[in-house]
């Protein structure tokens, strides 16, 4: 399998190391980011040939990642994930029918997009022979994690605060994964997997510490790209924690635009996060390069409950270059989102991908878009995996049934 892979690059100096070695971050202590061959691709493959239109969902975008070992492509049944535009909910949220676009990551292996960055993960453990893999986890990338490395027959443990959404521990324990709930947040998990690399023995797959989740998750600006016929949306809504999607995303338009292939002006990236939890939104407000760590961080969208994030500036500088902007929604106004665009238009999303829904609210409010332009938001869970209102309305099969109360 051909692999256009060149180098790794430290995101912050540019120093280059060699692919053929198991990495985490630099020597700085940032980011790697895998850079390809661009010069021999434009001259082998071309804007209509560069796909790999037998292999499964985000696989066809071989040229442009990292595995070259054809065993080692782990896959689980990845499908490119619909593009689904608002019908009556888009009128409630102000916007113009097919205007806002939701791109419903959830139908992806375990029901998120984590799916996509963790599948290149284990895939590259695999072809450097790791035995071990560990992760903190807020709920999703745990479960990817946990099923991909199932799959690849790696072991994988697997650490979440203690009050993670109880379908995704239960999830992740049940795919195989050794799996702890710890009395703290994600980055307190964080510090444990990175504390027992050495004693543990295992490699931290955390967020942007290993440099292979980002080519996954940059396959959602390829899909996008080629799914909307080379003209993107005006603007990107993305739930945003550890900035990894929208750091991806932003690469991979990069990658395409210096091919040649991809022309015309790129999309405003929206960072969204939650009040609740906002350093991005903090640091972009306050033109800061990085983004100091939010305390007492709290939010319903549990995906996006991330205080630090170590690829920080990486997002601020997307965002700014994009001429985009970072967000803050209510967590009532998610939930209100949420349930709103459930039962106008029967599409279930996640609270972090409703919370993009509640950011295009702000962003037309804030004229930061008009209603004339394309929005695509992120749905990046399945809704299912999140606690949803009871049902209470009761029939006795043994009264007289009232069948005019059903009109
Ligand atoms: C992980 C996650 C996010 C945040 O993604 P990043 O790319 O790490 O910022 C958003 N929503 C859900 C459902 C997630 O699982």
């Amino acid at each position: 399998m051909q692999s256009y892979i060149l180098h790794l690059e430290c995101s912050k100096t540019g120093v280059i190391y060699p692919v053929d070695q198991i990495h985490n971050l630099s020597d700085d202590g940032m980011p790697l980011l895998v850079r390809y061959d661009l010069k021999k691709i434009k001259e082998e493959l071309s804007k209509d040939s560069w796909c790999m239109e037998s292999a499964p969902g985000f696989w066809r975008y071989q040229a442009l990642l990292p595995v070259s070992n054809a065993a080692s492509r782990i896959s689980l049944g990845e499908v490119i994930t619909p593009l689904i535009p608002l019908k009556k909910s888009s009128d409630v949220l102000g916007g113009k029918q097919g205007n806002i676009i939701v791109k419903d990551e959830g139908r992806l292996p375990t029901g998120s997009f984590k799916a996509r960055g963790l599948a290149l993960a284990v895939s590259m453990a695999h072809q450097f022979g790791l035995k071990h893999l560990a992760i903190p986890t807020n709920g999703n990338a745990g479960a990817a994690l946990a099923a991909y490395a199932r799959q690849a027959n790696i072991k994988a443990t697997v650490f979440c605060p203690d009050d993670t959404p109880k379908v995704n521990v239960q999830e992740i324990q049940l795919q195989g994964a050794d799996t702890y709930l710890v009395n703290g947040l994600i980055n307190d998990c964080g510090k444990i997997v990175l504390e027992g690399r050495e004693r543990a023995g295992w490699f931290d797959v955390s967020t942007l510490k290993e440099p292979y989740r980002i080519e996954g998750k940059k396959t959602m600006g390829f899909e996008l790209t080629e799914q909307m016929n080379w003209t993107l949306p005006d603007a990107i809504f993305y739930p945003t924690g550890g900035g990894t999607g929208l750091i991806g995303m932003w690469k991979a338009f990069a990658e395409l635009k210096e091919l040649g292939w991809l022309t015309g002006k790129l999309p405003k990236m929206i960072a969204i996060q939650s009040t609740g939890c906002a350093p991005i939104v903090n640091a972009f407000d306050q033109g800061l390069e990085h983004a100091p760590l939010w305390d007492n961080a709290q939010t319903v969208a549990s995906g996006i409950r991330v205080p630090a994030a170590i690829g920080d500036f990486l997002i601020l500088d997307a965002i700014r270059q994009s001429d985009g902007c970072a967000l803050a929604v209510e967590d009532e106004h998610i939930i209100n989102v949420r349930d709103m665009i459930s039962k106008e238009d029967g599409l279930l999303l996640c609270p972090e991908g409703a919370a993009t829904a509640a950011g295009y609210q702000i962003a037309l409010e804030k004229k930061i878009i008009n209603e004339d332009e394309k929005a695509v938001l992120f749905n990046c869970a399945s809704g299912l995996k999140y606690p949803m209102p009871d049902s209470n309305q009761t029939i006795d099969k043994n009264s007289v049934i009232e069948y005019s109360q059903f009109a």
